[in-house]
């Protein structure tokens, strides 16, 4: 059962270089999201105990109009991290950077769309008014926000369901509609956090296509996923998280071929799990 205990937040540490292997170095392009040293520490609430490091010494930068694929295992830092980068938890040490300004500071956020892993949307609500309530929080102005819900409930596909209440959707519709939600401030950034879990094969196809129109119109996406096949469709780089650690950055293309194999083995050999040999199994 995950514990909701608050991360150690102090500057004092010093963060561990990180090693990762395999990087290779960024465009000169600045990068939109810069990932420093960052640390990030959970105490039990009064405990003794020693606090657990969920990141540990992160590195990490994503240039304007990737699309960049934050991969790990259950438990290895990623929402932890994104945790981070929206100012929901701040870091025990080390620090993130939004274009340029730390998140630390919320108008960081400004220019950031956010997908949560699980959504909890007013159910009652159908999409259309779902989205107004959003453009409000964003203080949209009126006579922009027809504009921009008929904009997003198009790109997510579904302009026919924007008058029936959510609690109605299934639950790939109630995915495109946190990905709408997530749209309606016209970001720069993207951040979603497992965008397909839980989606059928064809629903997992739409969010892929949303992402790639995204990418088209210039978005940045940074997205963590356990879907290897489509990470590795979809994204320009990725980067491997392990036990809070990067194991792994690059381009998908050069580290198919510098390592002949699939994301997928890439990823398990990573982190240093070792596939059964099938003759040796069955002998
Ligand atoms: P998943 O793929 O399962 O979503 P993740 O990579 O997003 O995993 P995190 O949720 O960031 O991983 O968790 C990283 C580590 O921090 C885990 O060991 C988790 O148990 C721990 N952790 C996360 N949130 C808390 C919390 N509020 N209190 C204590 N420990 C936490």
């Amino acid at each position: 059962m995950a514990r909701m205990n608050a991360p150690v937040s102090q500057d004092s540490r010093s963060p561990a270089a990180n090693p990762a292997g395999g990087s290779i170095t960024a465009r000169a392009a600045e990068p939109i999201l810069r990932i420093e040293n960052l640390c990030v520490e959970y105490r039990a609430a009064g405990s003794r105990s020693p606090a657990k490091r969920a990141v540990d010494g992160l590195n990490l930068s994503v240039n304007p109009g990737e699309v960049f694929g934050f991969l790990g295992p259950n438990g290895a830092g990623k929402t932890t991290t994104m945790n981070v980068l929206l100012g929901f938890i701040n870091a025990t040490s080390g620090d993130a950077y939004i274009f340029g300004t730390t998140v630390r500071q919320p108008i960081a956020r400004q220019r950031i769309g956010y997908l949560p892993e699980l959504t909890y949307y007013y159910k009652f609500l159908t999409a259309e008014e779902l989205l107004r309530f959003y453009a409000r929080i964003f203080k949209i102005p009126r006579t922009e926000t027809d504009r921009r819900i008929d904009e997003v409930l198009k790109l997510v596909e579904l302009e026919h369901a924007r008058k029936r209440q959510i609690k109605t959707y299934s639950k790939g519709m109630q995915q495109r509609v946190g990905l709408a939600q997530a749209l309606i401030n016209d970001p720069d950034l993207l951040i979603l956090d497992e965008p397909t879990s839980g989606l059928d094969p064809i629903g997992r196809m739409k969010v892929r296509e949303i992402i790639q129109r995204l990418k088209t119109e210039g978005k940045t996406v940074f997205f963590s996923s356990h879907e290897l096949g489509e990470v590795e469709t979809v994204c320009d780089r990725v980067a491997i998280l392990d036990q809070g650690r990067l194991k792994l950055v690059g381009r998908v293309s050069d580290l198919a071929k510098q390592y002949q194999l699939s994301l997928e083995q890439l990823f398990l050999k990573v982190v240093g799990y070792s596939i059964p040999d099938p003759a040796r199994t069955q002998a």
